[in-house]
Parts: C-alpha cells; sequence; structure tokens
C-alpha cells in the first residue's frame, strides 16, 4: 500500500482511468499504477488514424490560439485533414467576443475526489463557458450518429469535464458560474455535425458528485488480492495485455470493425499514455 499510486495525492483520476478499472482493474494497474503503454502493440491502421486524430486536434489547437497551423502536404492523412480544418474554420469563425481556451486542463482535488478534465476547448463567452470535443470520424462513416450522440451523453466524459469545470470555473473566469450557464458539445468534422448538446443542470451536478465519488473511493477501496481474471475476460481480446495474461494477441480485425471498442478505444487516451 505504501507505494500504490492510488493514495497518493498527486494521482489524480481522469474519465480514461476510471473507465478503465472498470473494464478491468488489472488493466487499470498495468496502464496507470505501472506506466504500461499501448503504443507498442497497436496496429499499424490504428496507429495511422491515431496520427490523423492527433494531427487535426494540434492544428485546431494551433487555429485557436491564432497561430501558423503547420498544414503541410507531406503530414499523414492530408486530404482528409485538409478537409477538417476547413470545416473547422467555417464552423467557428472565431468572434471578438469570446475567449478560445484550446487545450485547457483543469484539475481539482476535495477528499477522494482528485480529477483531472484535459478539455479540447472552452469557449468564454458573456453568458457562461462551453466545452467543445473533437470526435474524428473513424473507418465507417455510416455510423448511427443519434446512437453515438446518446452513448456520448451518458459517458463518463461528459461526468467528468462537466462536473470538473462547474467545480474550477473560478479558475477559468475569476468567478463562479452556475451550472444553467455550462454547456457541452461535441462537435465532428465530417459530415460535420454536433453529435451531442448538454446543457448542465444543478441536479445533474449533485448527481455526478455522488456518482464520481461512488466509482472513486471504488478504486481506492479495490482489494488487488482478490482480483479474479475470469470476470473481466469480455474485455480480453480488446485489452493490450491480453498477450501478457492469457498469452493471445489482440485481434486487430476484429476490432477494427468494431465501432463500439473504436469508440472507446478514444485516440486521447492513446495520447495520454506515450
Ligand atoms: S487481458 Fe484481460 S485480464 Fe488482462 S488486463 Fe486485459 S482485460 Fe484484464
Amino acid at each position: 500500500m505504501n507505494n500504490d499510486l492510488r493514495f497518493f495525492n498527486y494521482f489524480l483520476f481522469t474519465q480514461q482511468s476510471i473507465s478503465t478499472f472498470e473494464k478491468c482493474p488489472l488493466k487499470f494497474k498495468k496502464r496507470y499504477l505501472e506506466g504500461l503503454k499501448w503504443k507498442s502493440v497497436i496496429s499499424e491502421e490504428l496507429n495511422r488514424r491515431r496520427e490523423i486524430g492527433n494531427n487535426f486536434h494540434i492544428m485546431a489547437h494551433r487555429y485557436f490560439l491564432g497561430i501558423d497551423t503547420g498544414f503541410t502536404e507531406g503530414i499523414e492523412g492530408y486530404e482528409e485533414l485538409s478537409r477538417w480544418i476547413e470545416a473547422l474554420k467555417t464552423y467557428f469563425p472565431k468572434t471578438d467576443d469570446a475567449l478560445y481556451l484550446p487545450e485547457y486542463k483543469l484539475r481539482m482535488a476535495k477528499e477522494t475526489l482528485r480529477l483531472e478534465a484535459n478539455f479540447d476547448l472552452l469557449v468564454v463567452k458573456k453568458g457562461g463557458i462551453e466545452i467543445w470535443d473533437w470526435k474524428t470520424p473513424g473507418k465507417n462513416k455510416a455510423v448511427d450518429e443519434r446512437l453515438k450522440g446518446e452513448r456520448l451523453k451518458g459517458s463518463l466524459q461528459s461526468m467528468v469535464y462537466l462536473f470538473v469545470l462547474k467545480e474550477q470555473a473560478q479558475r477559468v473566469v475569476q468567478r463562479e458560474i452556475d451550472c444553467s450557464n455550462i454547456r457541452m458539445f461535441y462537435w465532428q468534422p465530417e459530415p460535420v455535425s454536433v453529435l451531442a448538446e448538454i446543457s448542465y443542470t444543478d441536479e445533474m451536478h449533485e448527481e455526478f458528485r455522488h456518482t464520481l465519488k461512488r466509482k472513486i473511493d471504488g478504486i481506492l477501496e479495490y482489494d488487488y488480492g482478490s482480483f479474479d481474471k475470469k470476470l473481466y475476460r469480455k474485455n480480453c481480446m480488446y485489452c493490450e495485455f491480453n498477450w501478457f495474461c492469457n498469452n493471445e494477441r489482440v485481434d486487430f480485425e476484429a476490432v477494427e470493425e468494431d465501432e463500439d471498442f473504436l469508440d472507446q478505444l478514444d485516440w486521447d487516451s492513446i495520447e495520454e499514455l506515450r
């Protein structure tokens, strides 16, 4: 327990780490307590798509900072990226009455609620704050956007981002912000679409506080001596530690066709582990 990172005050929980624990506590341990990484086992195609997604995030960051996007022909996914960046610029013409804060990180620690949120973009307007999150399209562009939107609305990411922003809004705008003045959007560049829009409320905030506390306390109280691999077997095929645990390789051909997996894979979480 002395060297168990979970109990250090500087160890912050993210949406990815909580979600990883729920899939498998051992996976959480390997990724977040021992710092082992995906990258070495990711397939070439997934790696290419991760790189294109990362490039889009980098260019969007530079666009909102008002500096050169550094977009050149040799870049991975040039054609897709040029369409996506044009879509971004058209959808988000920057205006003088808003403050744009791209790639913004907020942290909080209140008892066991030790959380970190990494926002793609915060937009501060007179009426409140908007959270924007970029979702770059996967291989299967025909995915049902309505279902994807519903899934995003109820996701752990929405919960963590909205909760942390409300708790720490003072650090962003030097004043308290009412829940009713916080909104979150998931946006994709192709086809251009707001996949989900969430208006925050006081009731949601209290519900999220209890849910996140319960989840984090569950992680802190978990006894690794009781770990039973059989309980998590359905997640092994999608897990980078499949070789370590089961002497089996991840079947990338299968997972690359699985939109649920790709949604949950979350390119940001891979980036986070680099
Ligand atoms: S391979 Fe299975 S048991 Fe091992 S860490 Fe991954 S999900 Fe858990």
